[in-house]
């Protein structure tokens, strides 16, 4: 796998507005934010798409999404709720090919997306 704009970012190589980081993750405000909270959680171990993980990637996977999961907690987004997204590949609109989840909140979202 190629290295891509969050490889940069990991490793401080270019900035990004960091609100957690711990041992296996990194959690960045979106430059483009879609909603008054938006930020990106990402494995600092690249996965490309969702669709490279694998079983190995499971123990990784699960710590995302709990750590995506404790922010909102922490930033008092749950109770109102918030949403979460993850793009795979082309019609997925993937655009950055380093596994991410979208954090999404403070505003009422809607169903279906576009
Ligand atoms: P994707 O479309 O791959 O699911 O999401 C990529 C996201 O990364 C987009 O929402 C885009 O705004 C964000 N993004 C792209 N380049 C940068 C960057 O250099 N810094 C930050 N903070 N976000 C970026």
């Amino acid at each position: 796998m190629g290295d891509t704009i969050f490889g940069k970012i990991i490793r401080r190589e270019i900035p990004a507005d960091i609100v957690y980081e711990d041992d296996d993750v990194l959690a960045f405000r979106d430059l483009n934010p879609q909603a008054p909270v938006h930020v990106l959680f990402v494995p600092k171990r690249a996965i490309a798409t969702l669709d490279a993980a694998t079983t190995s990637d499971s123990e990784l996977l699960g710590k995302l999404l709990l750590a995506t999961a404790a922010y909102a907690r922490r930033e008092g987004l749950a109770e109102q709720g918030y949403r979460t997204v993850i793009n795979c590949n082309e019609h997925g609109g993937q655009t950055v090919f380093h596994l991410h989840v979208h954090l999404l909140g403070g505003r009422q979202m809607h169903w279906p997306p576009g």
